[in-house]
C-alpha cells in the first residue's frame, strides 16, 4: 500500500475534541486537515484548514469532502453507513465502514464479541415489554437496559433493580431496540487503547484504569493497578479484537474487571478514547499521532511512557461558579492543561482535561485531582466567606 505522506490532506468526520487532538497531531507532522460535521467553529474546525458545516446525511457534501482528502477517518462513530460508503467509493476510509457498522450499535457489537468467543456480560435483545420481562427472568436483577444505538457516556441506559422498576421501564420502551445486560459488580474498570496498521502491525499503551462519575469518565490512571497476568490478558483480548475486526487505526477496548479477577469487555470505541488522552503528555507517541500513522500507512510510533500519568476530565459543571482559576491549577509544574475550544460550558459537557505526570500513578492521580480542585477553590472560598 502507498503511504499517505506529510503535506497530504486527511479528512475527519466529526468535529469534537478527539478530532481536535488528531488535527493537532496531524498539523504538527505537516498534514492538512479537513473536517465535516453539522456544526461550525468546532473544536476540530478551529485547528483544521477547512471546516464543512453539513449534515452527515448530505451525500453530496460527503462526496465533495472526500474528493478533497487522501484518506477519511472519524472521531464520532454514529456517522450513517450510507455516508461512509459514499466516502469509501472515492477514498480509503479507516477504520472501515464495516468496523463502524459493528461498533455503532450495542447489540451488533455484543453479538460480534460473544460469537467470536470474547468475554462479555450476559445479555439479551429487548424491544418490547414481553421481551424485557422474558430477558429479566433469564438475567435476573440488577440488570442494565441500554438502547442499541446512539449510546455513550451512560446516555440511553437505565439500571433495573426490581420488578416494579421493570414495569416503569417497559412502559417507556416504545418498541426501541435495546440490550439488557447483567449488572457487573466490578472491582475496577480498565481500558486498552490499541493501534493496528493495514499490514497488521499492532501496538498498545498497556492497561489504563478508569473511574466514572455519573457514567462519565472522571479519572484515568496509567499504568492500571492490575496484576501482570490481567494486563497481559487485556492486551491479548484487545489485539484479537482488532484482528477479528480488521481495524486500521486506533480502537479502545473498555473492560470490567470482576471481583473474582475476570475481564469482561464492556464496549469498543473505533477511535482514540478519553482514557487515552494521557498518552498526549505521557507517551513518546500519542494515541492521536498513532491514529494518523495507522490511517496514513506509516510505521507506528513507540508507545513508551515517559512517566506514570493521570488524567482528570474538566466538565462544564466547573464553570457554574464562574471562570475556573487556571493559574491555580497550573501552579503545579507537573500538570498540563488541555481545553477544547468549546464556548458553552454546559453541565456534563467535556470542556477539557488535566494531565499530571509523577513518579507513580497514585501520585499522578493525587496531583491531577488537586489541580482540578484548585480550579474552583477561589469560588468556594468566596462562597464560604460570604
Ligand atoms: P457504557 O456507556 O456502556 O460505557 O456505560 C457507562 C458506564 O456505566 C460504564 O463505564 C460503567 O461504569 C457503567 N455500566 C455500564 N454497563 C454496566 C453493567 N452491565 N454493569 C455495571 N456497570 C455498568
Amino acid at each position: 500500500m502507498k503511504a499517505i505522506l506529510p503535506a497530504a490532506t486527511v479528512g475527519v468526520l466529526g468535529s469534537g475534541q478527539l478530532g481536535r487532538m488528531f488535527a493537532i497531531a496531524a498539523r504538527r507532522m505537516g498534514y492538512r486537515v479537513h473536517t465535516l460535521s453539522p456544526d461550525s467553529d468546532t473544536p476540530t474546525g478551529q485547528i483544521s484548514d477547512k471546516e464543512y458545516q453539513r449534515p452527515y446525511e448530505d451525500l453530496d457534501a460527503i462526496r465533495e469532502f472526500a474528493r478533497g482528502v487522501s484518506v477519511v477517518t472519524f472521531e464520532f462513530e454514529n456517522v450513517p453507513a450510507g455516508s461512509v460508503e459514499a466516502a469509501a467509493e472515492l477514498v480509503p476510509v479507516r477504520p472501515s465502514g464495516a468496523v463502524l457498522h459493528t461498533t455503532q450499535n450495542r447489540l451488533r457489537e455484543k453479538t460480534f464479541l460473544s460469537t467470536h468467543g470474547f468475554p462479555v456480560t450476559n445479555f439479551r435483545h429487548v424491544n418490547s415489554p414481553e421481551s424485557l420481562r422474558a430477558a429479566l427472568e433469564e438475567i435476573g436483577y440488577p440488570a442494565v437496559l441500554k438502547t442499541a444505538g446512539f449510546g455513550y457516556d451512560g446516555k440511553g441506559q437505565v439500571k433495573i433493580d426490581s420488578a416494579e422498576e421493570a414495569g416503569r421501564v417497559a412502559d417507556a420502551l416504545q418498541g426501541r431496540e435495546c440490550v439488557l445486560e447483567a449488572f457487573v459488580d466490578f472491582e475496577r474498570e480498565v481500558s486498552v487503547v490499541g493501534a493496528r496498521t493495514v499490514a497488521g502491525e499492532f501496538t498498545h499503551y498497556g492497561v489504563i484504569e478508569n473511574q466514572h462519575r455519573c457514567h462519565i469518565l472522571d479519572l484515568s490512571i496509567a499504568p492500571a493497578r492490575v496484576s501482570d497476568s490481567t494486563a497481559r490478558e487485556a492486551v491479548e483480548i484487545t489485539h484479537a479484537i482488532l484482528e477479528a475486526l480488521d481495524v486500521v487505526g486506533v480502537m479502545c477496548v473498555e473492560f470490567f474487571l470482576t471481583r473474582d479477577g475476570r475481564l469482561l469487555v464492556n464496549e469498543l470505541a473505533p477511535r482514540p478514547h478519553n482514557s487515552g488522552h494521557l498518552t498526549v503528555d505521557a507517551c513518546l507517541t500519542s494515541q492521536f499521532e498513532q491514529q494518523l500513522r495507522a490511517v496514513c500507512g506509516l510505521p507506528l510510533g513507540s508507545t513508551e511512557f515517559v512517566r506514570p500519568a493521570a488524567m482528570a476530565n474538566l466538565l462544564g459543571d466547573l464553570w457554574q461558579t464562574g471562570e475556573p482559576d487556571w493559574r491555580a491549577a497550573l501552579a503545579r509544574p507537573n500538570v498540563k492543561l488541555h481545553l477544547y475550544g468549546k464556548s458553552e460550558p454546559r453541565v456534563g459537557r467535556k470542556m477539557g482535561h488535566i494531565t499530571a505526570l509523577a513518579s507513580t500513578a497514585e501520585e499522578a492521580a493525587r496531583d491531577a485531582l488537586a489541580a482540578r480542585e484548585a480550579l474552583t477553590r477561589l469560588a468556594a472560598d468566596v462562597r464560604g466567606s460570604a
